[in-house]
C-alpha cells in the first residue's frame, strides 16, 4: 500500500527537517492507515507515526484534531508541571509547515503527524488481570489529568454518542419500521430492553439536572489504546485520541467493563459462557479508582455499577437496531451476527443485575481508597 503514496511530498509538509530513512505500515488498528517514520535529522534519527485519517468515519477532521490538539497541549503542561516526560507521558501532535494540526493532499486526503512513544509496546490482548489493571489505572489517570478541562468546549464529534434514550428511541423506530421483517426473531430481546427503559435515562437525567459533571472521555478504551513501558510495564501513556468528546466518566468506566470484564467473545452463541467476571470487574475498578485519585465525585463513585450496566444495554439496543435495519454500521461476518452480539450484552446486564450486591460491595471497597 505505501508504494500509493509520495511520502517526501507528504512529510514534506510537516516541521521535522531530515532526510527519510523508512516509512512502514505500523501497528494494529482498524480505523486509520498507520505508518511509523524514520527520519534522518540533524540531531539523529527521529521517530514519527504517520496517519491517514479515515474521513469516512469521521466526517469532520477538523473539529476531531481541533479536540486532540486541545487535550494533548493540556495534557503537556500538566505533565510537565509534576515534572513527567511529555514526550512520551502524551500524544504530540506535530503541526505541519502551514501551522495546521494536519495537512490535506490534492486527492483529499487527510494526513497528521504524531511524535513516537519510544520504548512502549501496544498490546492487542490482555493475558492476565494485571494488564487489565494497568489500562484501568491508565484510563483513571486520563480522567484525573483532565478533570479541570473545561469538557463543554469539545466538539461532540459523533453527536449523541452515549445519549443512551436516544438510542432506546432508534431501537424503538427501527422496530416500529421492521425494514428487514427481522422484528419477529427478536421479540424477546426487545421485550428484555423495553423492560428496561426507566433505567436507561438514569446517567442522562443526573447530567441534566447537574448531578453528575461532564468530562472529557476517551470512548474508545481497549488495551491496544495505550502506551506500556517496555521496561516497567506500567501504562505511561493513552493513545488514539479520535473519540475524544463530552461524555461521562462513567461512560468510559462502563464501556470497559462491558467488554473487557466479559466471559466471551462479543459474539458467543453459547451464552452459557457469557458473564461479567468479578476477579476483572474488581483489577478494573480498582485501578481506574486509583488512576482517578480524587478526581471523581460521591456522585459518580455511587454510580459505578449503573454506568457499566448502562454502557452494556445500549451495546446491546445498538447491535439489535443495526440488526433490525439489515447490519448496515456493524460489519458482519455471518447472517444473523448482529442480533448473537445483542444477545451476548443481554445476558451480561442480566448478569450484573444478578450480581448487583457484589458489583457495589467491590465499587465501594476502591472508592474509600480514592
Ligand atoms: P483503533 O483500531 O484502535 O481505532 P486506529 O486505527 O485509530 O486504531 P491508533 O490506535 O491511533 O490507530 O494507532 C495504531 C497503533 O499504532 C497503536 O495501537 C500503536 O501500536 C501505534 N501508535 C499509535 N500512535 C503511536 C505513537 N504516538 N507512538 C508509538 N506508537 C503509536
Ligand atoms: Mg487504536
Ligand atoms: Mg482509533
Amino acid at each position: 500500500m505505501q508504494e500509493l503514496w509520495n511520502w517526501q511530498e507528504i512529510l514534506g509538509q510537516f516541521e521535522p527537517e531530515g532526510k527519510i530513512a523508512e516509512v512502514i505500515p505500523y501497528g494494529s488498528g482498524h480505523i486509520n492507515d498507520t505508518f511509523r517514520v524514520t527520519m534522518e535529522e540533524k540531531s539523529g534519527r527521529k521517530r514519527y507515526i504517520l496517519q491517514r485519517m479515515n474521513v469516512n468515519i469521521f466526517y469532520d477532521p477538523r473539529a476531531l484534531m481541533e479536540n486532540i490538539v486541545n487535550v494533548t497541549s493540556f495534557l503537556r503542561k500538566k505533565i510537565l508541571e509534576r515534572g513527567g516526560d511529555p514526550d512520551r507521558e502524551t500524544l504530540n501532535v506535530i503541526p505541519s509547515r502551514a501551522g495546521e494540526s494536519f495537512y490535506q493532499d490534492m486527492t483529499g486526503n487527510y494526513w497528521r503527524l504524531y511524535r513516537f512513544i519510544e520504548n512502549a509496546t501496544s498490546y492487542d490482548q490482555a493475558e492476565r488481570p494485571e494488564d487489565f489493571y494497568q489500562s484501568a489505572l491508565a484510563f483513571g489517570r486520563f480522567q484525573q489529568q483532565l478533570a479541570d478541562f473545561p469538557a463543554g468546549s469539545l466538539h461532540e464529534t459523533i453527536p449523541d454518542f452515549h445519549n443512551t434514550p436516544a438510542r432506546l428511541e432508534a431501537l424503538k423506530k427501527a422496530l416500529e419500521e421492521d425494514k428487514c421483517g427481522r422484528a419477529a426473531q427478536a421479540g424477546n430481546e426487545a421485550r428484555f430492553i423495553l423492560e428496561r427503559e426507566a433505567f436507561t435515562h438514569i446517567l442522562s437525567d443526573k447530567l441534566k439536572c447537574g448531578e453528575i459533571p461532564l468530562r472529557v472521555t476517551h470512548n474508545d478504551t481497549k488495551l491496544n489504546n495505550i502506551m506500556i513501558d517496555n521496561g516497567t510495564g506500567k501504562g505511561i501513556c493513552v493513545i488514539d485520541l479520535d473519540t475524544v468528546m463530552p461524555g461521562l466518566a462513567l461512560h468510559d468506566y462502563g464501556d470497559s467493563i462491558r467488554f473487557g470484564a466479559s466471559t466471551a467473545a462479543e459474539d458467543e452463541t453459547d451464552l452459557s459462557k457469557v458473564s461479567c467476571d468479578m476477579e476483572l470487574f474488581e483489577a478494573y475498578t480498582k485501578g481506574f479508582l486509583e488512576g482517578c485519585g480524587k478526581s471523581l465525585t460521591t456522585a459518580e463513585l455511587s454510580l459505578l455499577p449503573v454506568g457499566a450496566k448502562m454502557m452494556t444495554l445500549e451495546c446491546g439496543m445498538r447491535f439489535l437496531t443495526d440488526y433490525l435495519q439489515g447490519d448496515t454500521y456493524f460489519k458482519i461476518h455471518w447472517e444473523g451476527q448482529n442480533l448473537a452480539r445483542c444477545r451476548t450484552q443481554l445476558k451480561l446486564v442480566q448478569d450484573m443485575e444478578e450480581k448487583w450486591e457484589q458489583m457495589n460491595a467491590i465499587a465501594a471497597k476502591y472508592r474509600h481508597k480514592g
